[in-house]
């Protein structure tokens, strides 16, 4: 409960899904809230960080499938690099993917709004701030106009 970063865990055994970070950058298609943009951090789909406080999860172990490995570059890549795939490059490199039933508006909402976060990190260093504006620009008239909110809020922040 206490390292839920949008404490969505509201008491023992009951979740508020409105505020749970899986919820809202896989199932939900709208806006996020502003006020729990900041606490989604760099999280771009999913969370799960209560699985990694669970305790019984200790006795879990890495399974061998390749179902469940990382694949083609969805390990890797900067928030940059991720945003700036076509729709098509998305369909294509998410194929088999859990990821890819959230399409790709969902896909740079989510994007997006890490980037919006990114601005306030003190650690980030010019050059990646280039690239997270040059990117966000190229996104800002978007037919979706969830993404085009989340871009402006953004940039908002940069
Ligand atoms: S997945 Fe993340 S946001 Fe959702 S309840 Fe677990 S810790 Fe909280």
């Amino acid at each position: 409960m206490d390292l839920c970063p949008t404490q969505a865990i509201v008491g023992p055994y009951k979740l508020d899904a409105r505020r749970c970070i899986s919820y809202l950058t896989i199932e939900h298609a709208g806006p996020i809230d502003e006020a729990l943009r900041p606490l989604i951090g760099n999280r771009i789909y999913g969370c799960d960080d209560c699985q990694l406080a669970c305790p019984w999860n200790k006795f879990a172990q890495l399974s061998p499938l390749p179902d469940w490995q990382a694949r083609d570059g969805l390990g890797v890549g900067s928030i940059a690099e991720l945003m700036a795939w076509s729709e098509s490059d998305f369909l294509r490199r998410t194929e088999g993917s859990a990821i890819r039933r959230i399409g790709h508006a969902r896909w740079l909402r989510n994007l997006a709004l890490a980037a919006g976060n990114a601005f306030t990190s003190p650690s980030l260093k010019s050059q990646e701030r280039e690239a997270l504006l040059k990117t966000l620009t190229a996104w800002a008239q978007h037919a979706d106009p969830v993404v085009q909110e989340q871009v402006a809020w953004s940039l908002g922040r940069a």
